[in-house]
């Protein structure tokens, strides 16, 4: 496992960068992450650009042994753009527009926005595309973080588009969404509002086959802004490009899976001290890919047991781990966080940790094998379906992420360690077990492949309301066959936790050469714990 650090010259005076490049050096740490949120020092006036400072910095870093992961800096939009189109920042669910002064300040779907992106990352990549010294690119940063859905007249017009290009009649749309409920009937594509949370005397909630289309759009105006800018950096360079994610921090806002679809290697920032929750976040992100790497793009450096989070870390396919920061920061917004320098730029105890981790293992392998017992079944689009349905309080749309986390992981992840996480039906494979929790969407296609993965001889736990709704978020008022024939549920009805024994299985059987179980979905750790100590 190589290390690294996040650095940014730009905020440092030009003699500090050999010294701190000497620092990493001996400390092992040979990749820096480099010009995130640097827009404004590298295109300070319209159209006009300054390389020196990158120019001299990566050159510096090359003599002292250091690649560079360069970042495109499209997270901060520079004031002349915002103060020349408004249209670049966002508007929250209020309708309210956001003002210059803290970061992911843009609107997917602002033509300029696009415009003088694609102005910056590609000159940025005709710059260093082939720079012997930079091995990686990073797409912005932490998409779908503080700027989530925008609710600006472009997202509208541009949702307005999506659901015609999906829906075709504005009839099928009424009809799928039921929209003959509270006269909801819409007549044209047009008509069709954002779900603004204006007007609070009417305390009540939008359809949520609008909303879920919504999240849907949303997320994809992301993965969309994403692919643009991969394929403006790919005419001009062969190394692999990536985007830094910071899943669940901010709820599930974006489709990963979906992101990282055309990216070559995926990678997650994470901040904790937990041992499980880091290989929650190793597993979700290994997952993604084929080749079972990922990058750990930022990890917080206060925590007390570093050693052994770099052990797993080094022992769960993690192919970068790079620290946030180097420095500490005197100023701004992040002031305040730690590095392993500190503001004085002295060694802190973590930045020994490291410089003797490295000196233990660099001569070792890693010990990774992808090799997995138990697979966990992750779905944006029910996660998203529990936070829509949940009324309101900030922590209602982490629902399925902190069940999947702190309860199904958890109990696995102590028990017999990492585990694959499966985001499609056809990726259902290898492994012994698989779990599909809160899957409350119904999916033909993963219907088919759980039976056949039970009949070829798998063991599969689902919890009590699979499969409850159809894709537009509107309950099914028939059962799926696989109640029944796979996991032996007799009843006519779906499961209503009200009406069973307080037991953790609710049904169970055996089917060709494997075994399926329902589960309470809301029993704790320890219902999860005893059931695998007798299947795992
Ligand atoms: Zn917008």
């Amino acid at each position: 496992m190589r290390l690294g650090a996040a650095y940014y010259p730009e905020r440092f005076k030009p003699e500090q960068w050999e010294s701190d490049y000497k620092k990493m050096q001996d400390a092992g740490i040979t990749t820096i992450r480099i010009s995130e949120f640097a827009w404004s020092r590298l295109e300070p006036r319209e159209g006009e650009f300054h390389w020196e400072w990158l120019d001299k910095s990566i050159a510096l870093a090359e003599q002292s042994g250091i690649q560079v992961i360069m970042c495109t800096p499209t997270a901060a939009p520079p004031i002349w753009l915002v103060e020349k189109y408004k249209e670049v920042l966002p508007v929250n669910d209020k309708g309210e527009r956001a003002v210059f002064g803290k970061r992911q300040h843009r609107c997917y779907s602002s033509e300029k926005y696009w415009e003088y992106s694609e102005r910056i990352v590609e000159e940025l990549a005709k710059r260093y595309g082939n720079h012997p010294n930079v091995i990686t690119w990073q797409l912005d940063n932490e998409f779908g973080g503080e700027r989530q859905r925008c609710y600006c007249e472009n997202c509208e017009k541009a949702f307005q588009k999506y659901l015609e290009e999906k829906y075709r009649d504005i009839d099928e749309l009424n009809d799928r969404w039921g929209n003959f409920f509270w006269s909801e009937d819409y007549q044209n594509f047009q008509q069709i509002r954002v779900p603004l949370e204006i007007n609070a005397q009417l305390w009540t909630k939008y359809n949520p086959s609008l909303e879920l289309d919504f999240w849907r759009f949303s997320s994809r105006n992301i993965v969309n802004y994403s692919n643009f800018q991969a394929a403006l950096i790919r005419k001009h360079t062969s190394v692999p490009i990536t985007t830094n994610t910071d899943p669940f921090y901010y709820g599930d806002t974006v489709n990963i899976f979906e992101l990282f679809k055309n990216l070559d290697i995926a990678a997650v920032d994470v901040y904790s001290e937990s041992l499980y929750e880091i290989g929650f976040y190793s597993d979700i992100n290994r997952s993604m890919k084929e080749s079972g790497k990922f990058l750990m793009t930022e990890f917080g450096v206060n925590n007390c047991n570093q050693y052994e989070v770099m052990d797993q870390l080094n022992n769960s396919g993690c192919e970068l781990l790079s620290f946030f920061a180097m420095n500490a920061f005197p100023w701004g917004q992040e002031q305040g966080t730690h590095g392993l320098l500190t503001l004085t730029g002295e060694p802190t105890k973590n930045y020994r940790v490291t410089k003797k981790w490295h000196e233990d293992n660099k001569a070792k392998e890693q010990l990774f094998t992808s090799k997995y017992k138990v697979g966990i079944y992750y779905d944006f689009e029910s996660s998203w379906t529990y936070s829509i349905a949940s009324w309101g309080g900030e922590t209602s749309k982490w629902i399925y992420p902190i069940y999947v986390l702190h309860t199904v992981y958890k109990s696995v992840f102590e028990k017999q360690g990492h585990v694959k996480f499966i985001y499609q039906p056809d990726d259902i494979k290898d492994v012994e077990l698989l779990i599909v929790p809160k899957h409350i969407i119904y999916n033909k296609q993963l219907e088919g492949a759980l039976a056949r993965f039970v009949e070829n001889g798998g063991k599969l736990v689902a919890t009590d309301d699979i499969f409850k709704k159809n894709e537009d978020n509107v309950f099914l008022t028939y059962m799926p066959g696989i109640y029944n024939d796979i996991f032996g549920w007799e009843g006519k009805s779906f499961i209503d936790l009200k009406e069973e024994s307080t037991k953790f299985v609710i049904s169970e059987k055996t089917s060709g050469k494997g075994k399926a179980w329902i589960v309470r979905s809301d029993a704790g750790l320890e219902g999860w714990k005893e059931l695998f100590e007798q299947i795992i």
